[in-house]
């Protein structure tokens, strides 16, 4: 079976990413997609503005419909106070403290068959940075990648991103230089599909953005998902961090 996950901050999720995840479940043949939304996402300077109990519940609403779309408390805060002696922290759906995302793909992987492959979900503005992840070579050893590609990215904007020892050799990279990012790119050590046209031009800072302008938020999330934000009132006040990267 076909396994995605995919990891974000969800504050809110979008129709963005619901695209990204469609996309990569045709591409790959993806049985089934784990939405996490991350608890204190190591990679991100700011923390989320919504709770984690809010953008799960986010996730779920927006997931509702989509039988291969399962909202995930991979990384869930823990509610355990205290551990037991020379333990971590840790509950039965997740771990204290920062969750990277190679911890969660591991945890994952503890309840997915030996056959199972696993296929990370990310947008390349995250991809670029992706070198910078927790033992990023164990990540591609871990899992494929399926990366949403942008206009005016090429192949080797997507192989330069790679940590250095999986990084091909620049006579390899310099014909990529030409060719936009989309197929595939099987490097030794990494695998990753790419998803040309997916990417809509929204973003979660955009939509904090529009619930302080209180404008509609109809073009960008699920309805259910709006409903939630304007019910809970989520994103209402302003905050130095919460609408600016
Ligand atoms: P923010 O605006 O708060 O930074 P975001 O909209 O980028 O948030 P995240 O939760 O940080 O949302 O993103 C989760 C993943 O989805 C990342 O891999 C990101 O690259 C990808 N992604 C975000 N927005 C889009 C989009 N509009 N189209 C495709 N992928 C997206």
């Amino acid at each position: 079976m076909n396994v995605g996950l995919f990891g974000g901050t969800f504050d809110p999720i979008h129709n963005g990413h619901i695209a990204l995840a469609r996309a990569a479940r045709e591409r790959c043949e993806l049985s089934r997609i784990y939405f996490v939304p991350a608890n204190i996402p190591p990679h991100k300077q700011r923390a989320p503005v919504a709770s984690h109990f809010d953008r799960y519940a986010m996730v779920a609403l927006a997931t509702r419909e989509e039988s291969a779309f399962l909202p995930s408390l991979l990384e869930a805060p823990t509610t355990v106070a205290t551990p037991p002696p020379g333990k971590k922290k840790q509950s039965e759906h997740g771990v204290a403290g920062a969750n990277y995302t190679i911890d969660t793909v591991r945890r994952l992987k503890q309840i997915l068959k030996k056959n199972d492959r696993l296929f990370l979900l990310i947008g390349i503005d995250a991809f670029q940075e992706i070198a910078t992840w927790h033992e990023a070579e164990a990540l591609f050893q871990e899992c494929e990648f399926i990366v949403a590609s942008r206009p005016g990215y090429s192949l080797a904007d997507v192989a330069n991103s790679l940590p250095k020892s999986l990084r091909p050799a620049p006579a390899v990279t310099k014909p990529f230089a030409r060719q936009p990012a989309k197929g595939d790119l099987a490097l030794k050590g990494a695998t990753i599909h790419l998803l040309d046209d997916v990417h809509q031009p929204v973003s979660a800072t955009a939509i904090r953005e529009a619930v302080l302008a209180k404008r509609p938020l109809r073009k960008f999330v699920d309805p259910a998902v709006g409903e939630y934000i304007k019910k809970m009132a989520l994103y209402r006040r302003f905050s130095s961090d919460s609408t600016r990267r």
